[in-house]
């Protein structure tokens, strides 16, 4: 029995479901590619029986192809970012249990070594098939499918283990919300780790036997020439990218921005969502494209939950309702659902959307549902079924730039710096990036410390985006009397020194 996807697609046979490097290929292609593929994958065996494969690809074909021949070889797919630092990709490898790992060219010097020390097997595309089968495997839609990596309130990242049929259901619920079909084109800019680009752009469109034009990674000038070029009709982000796509414009010279803007108003949808969009932002960008974003929230462990309505009003700084298939509920602090006259609570979701388990997990698991519903973390308001989110119930918990990051993991590994004594993450607000990441630490006896060596040392050992931006050096961090640091007062410290345009960053 072949996966729902797959016997969709045959509909769409000779269209073009990807562009990738100016190449495109059609539905056709990617069946017979993402079959060889899992061939390879088999080695001559009939199914992968859930097997992890750890895959690095940037934005492109051959990301799909590798993601599509896991899936019909009968593993589970762990996408993994591609500027993770070594020490960050061998957690993630180690902590999935990986079997197999794939990378593309690009990286293989990176990925190898880490594969053959952990004694893995890492596969090339390259390499060719030693067997001679052409089965693939026979894999029921309630089997586990895809292990998507997110920070929590406590340790390392955790798997979000989803299966084949909550996959399906997460994307269903947006191809009727949001009216996908395969008339549909979409430019394909976000990383492939997260489940924004994976569920919301490239399942939702190859499901919707519509076109995924896929960028190697985000560039403001790449993005805006294609939205000139391309016919597409849909497009979706972060507010990051909302607000350096309207930095570009801004500096653009008339003619430029008159043709940018009406590349826009091609388009029949643009969609924003990962983190709060600032009604500055929505208004901003109605100017510019003539598009007034449609926000929605969502989650790793829960997909999309609340959406925005493609026809009707989006209202401003608002997150909509709860999207097909999905049921939402606000609870108050003991957990109990609001009664009449509150009206502020945490989210919880429940539905066939909402995740299998924390891989390898099962306490932490039981302790984020209430029976089942899901507890989000998140802090909402709702009037007549519209939900605006108010926060978060943890402040170690930011999202920069869309990507979600563990105050406390940041935390963990500066204090193996050997002059950092003690240090405290926390989140600052900014226009760009929604929240920056900022560290106060206390500094070893007639030690230094200068933002830009704190930053070269934590890109060796933590992505990229989850490195401080902002540093200062403290002789204490203010402490409660029981010795708690009191994040909300380093925050106040950086936000007043950010409005007096004092700046610590690089
Ligand atoms: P992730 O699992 O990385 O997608 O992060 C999910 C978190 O992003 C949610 O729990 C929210 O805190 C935040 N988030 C997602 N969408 C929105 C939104 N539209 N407004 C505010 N926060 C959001």
């Amino acid at each position: 029995m072949s996966l729902p996807l797959f016997n969709r697609v045959v509909e769409y046979a000779d269209r073009t479901a990807i562009i990738s490097a100016g190449i495109d290929y059609t539905y056709t292609d990617l069946l017979r590619d993402s079959k060889n593929t899992a061939l390879l994958l088999l080695d001559g065996s009939k199914d992968l029986n859930e097997a992890r494969v750890a895959f690095l690809f940037s934005s492109g074909y051959d990301y799909v192809r590798v993601q599509w021949a896991i899936w019909r070889a009968g593993g589970i797919a762990v996408p993994l970012c591609t500027t993770y630092p070594s020490a960050e990709l061998e957690y993630f490898i180690a902590d999935s249990r990986a079997d197999i790992v794939v990378a593309e060219d690009a990286l293989q010097e990176k990925v190898k070594p880490i594969a053959t020390k952990m004694g893995l097997r890492y596969l090339s595309l390259s390499e060719t098939a030693s067997s001679n089968s052409t089965e693939l495997a026979d894999i029921r839609p309630g089997r586990r499918a895809m292990i998507l990596y997110t920070s929590g309130t406590t340790g390392k990242p955790k798997g979000v283990v989803s299966s084949h049929q909550i996959i399906q259901a997460q994307i269903e619920s947006l191809v009727k919300a949001w009216e996908w079909s395969s008339d549909d084109r979409i430019m394909q800019i976000l990383p492939l780790h997260h489940i924004h680009g994976i569920i919301n752009i490239a399942c939702c469109a190859l499901w919707s036997g519509a076109l995924l034009d896929m960028l190697p990674k985000f560039d403001t000038d790449a993005v805006w020439q294609r939205l000139v070029d391309a016919d597409l009709t849909l497009f979706m982000a972060v507010p990051t990218i909302y607000s350096r796509l309207a930095a570009a414009w801004d500096t653009a010279p008339a003619k430029t921005q008159h043709r940018w803007s009406n590349a826009c108003k091609k388009l029949r949808l643009m969609i924003s969502g990962s983190a709060a969009l600032p009604v500055a932002m929505l208004e901003r960008w109605e100017q510019i494209s003539g598009h007034r974003l449609l926000e929605r929230y969502g989650m790793t462990e829960i997909g999309m939950a609340l959406s925005n309505p493609l026809h009707g009003e989006r209202l401003a700084g608002h997150v909509g309702k709860p999207l097909p298939g999905v049921d939402v509920r606000l609870v108050d602090e003991d957990g109990n659902p609001l009664t009449e006259g509150t009206k502020e609570g945490e989210i919880q979701v429940r539905g066939p959307n909402v995740f299998m388990e924390y891989w390898q997990r099962p306490d932490e698991t039981r302790q984020a549902f209430d029976s089942d519903w899901f507890k989000t973390g998140d802090v909402a308001e709702v009037t007549n079924n519209i939900y605006r989110i108010l926060g978060r119930n943890s402040m170690d918990i930011i999202k920069t730039g869309g990507f979600k990051v563990s105050a406390l993991e940041v935390e963990e590994v500066l204090r193996t710096h050997e002059v950092i004594r003690e240090c405290a993450v926390v989140a600052v607000p900014d226009q760009e990036w929604g929240e920056i990441i900022a560290v106060a630490m206390v500094l070893e006896p007639d030690q230094k410390l200068d933002i830009d060596s704190l930053r070269n040392w934590g890109k060796t050992k933590l992505a990229p985006y989850k490195v401080p931006s902002r540093l200062l050096i403290v002789d204490t961090l203010p402490q409660n009397a029981m010795g708690k640091v009191i994040k909300p007062e380093i925050v106040k410290i950086f936000q007043a020194d950010i409005d007096r345009g004092k700046i610590y960053s690089a």
